[in-house]
């Protein structure tokens, strides 16, 4: 049955493992990446119209393209154009989730989107279907539609659900300005060529998940998730942005359990002990920071 409004609920992810292959011939890398998704949300909320609208507020919206190559936008495309119908829809965003900062906030709005038109325009679109459009719509789309805790494989879009034991408390630092995602992937090539290695798929070992760290979820064990924390892409965001090495210093020196950069960054995260910790890590970044619960459920109509 069509609706006359749907808020879609979507969640950001951190990468607690983000290993990184060679260079494939289509330009993309193999990862082995473990998806965890975090309590800071977008929501997206479609409304009928005539023909296709995008608006948003919040964090950062000046940053959000309001035009076609809104990731939004594309996933209504796509799934009206697999379903046959018009896609009339205007798409609301409330953003929350820091962009361009790693945490899949475009992808999310894309899941978020995609959620919220099937509902409005009734299709009851099956979860493979909607899956299968979010693996068109980017690498990190699937996952904002699942949530919890999954490892990705391929370029990042097969996932596998993965079991989370408990609660992790996060703060996560914002940076002034977003970095590119190509841009972070060419710089890791270009670190492992000045370092004498190859950077091609073909020479590189295949990524794959790393035992220590998926048994730390499965425990709910925030030290043991601390000690395996890892992020293939840290050394590239660092040399382009070497600010980020002092941010992820001053949350270790504030009592972070430990640091990493979030994806390809800016964003840095940091693991803390208890939810009173995380408060207080977070009033170490005068800056902007924002504590956030893992696990977090994927796309919610709300
Ligand atoms: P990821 O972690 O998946 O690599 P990210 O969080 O670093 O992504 P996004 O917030 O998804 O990055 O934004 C990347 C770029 O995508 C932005 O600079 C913006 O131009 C564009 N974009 C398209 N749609 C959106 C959207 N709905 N929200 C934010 N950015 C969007």
């Amino acid at each position: 049955m069509p609706v006359s409004t749907v808020t879609v609920r979507v969640p950001a992810k951190v990468n607690v493992q983000l290993s990184v292959g060679g260079r494939r011939p289509d330009g993309f890398h193999d990862l082995a990446t473990v998806f965890l998704a975090v309590g800071l949300y977008d929501h997206v909320t479609a409304t009928p119209a005539d023909g296709l609208r995008i608006t948003a507020a919040g964090r950062d919206v000046g940053r959000v393209p309001l035009d076609a190559t809104n990731l939004a936008a594309r996933a209504a495309v796509a799934l009206a154009k697999r379903y046959g119908v018009e896609p009339d829809v205007h798409l609301h965003i409330d953003k929350d989730i820091p962009v361009a900062g790693g945490m899949a906030g475009g992808s999310a709005d894309a899941a978020g989107a995609l959620v919220a038109c099937d509902a409005l325009w009734g299709l009851g679109a099956p979860r493979e279907e909607l899956l299968a459009l979010c693996a068109e719509l980017g690498s990190d789309v699937p996952f904002s539609l699942v949530g919890g805790a999954a490892l990705g494989t391929g370029r990042g879009e097969i996932l596998t659900p993965l079991e989370v034991g408990g609660e992790f408390h996060w703060v996560f630092a914002v940076a002034e300005g977003g970095l590119s995602t190509p841009d972070v992937y060419r710089e890791c090539d270009r670190l492992r060529l000045a370092g004498g290695g190859s950077d091609l798929a073909a020479d590189l070992p295949a990524p794959g998940a790393d035992a220590a760290l998926v048994a730390a979820l499965r425990e709910g064990s925030a030290a043991a998730l601390a000690a395996a924390l890892s992020n293939d892409l840290q050394a590239a965001s660092v040399a382009l942005r070497p600010a980020l090495a002092d941010t992820l210093g001053a949350g270790l020196a504030a009592g972070a359990l430990a640091a990493l950069v979030s994806g390809s960054g800016p964003t840095c995260a940091f693991l803390a002990p208890s939810a009173a910790a995380a408060a207080e890590l977070a009033g170490a970044f005068p800056g902007g920071a924002y504590p956030a619960l893992s696990p977090a459920a994927g796309a919610t109509i709300v």
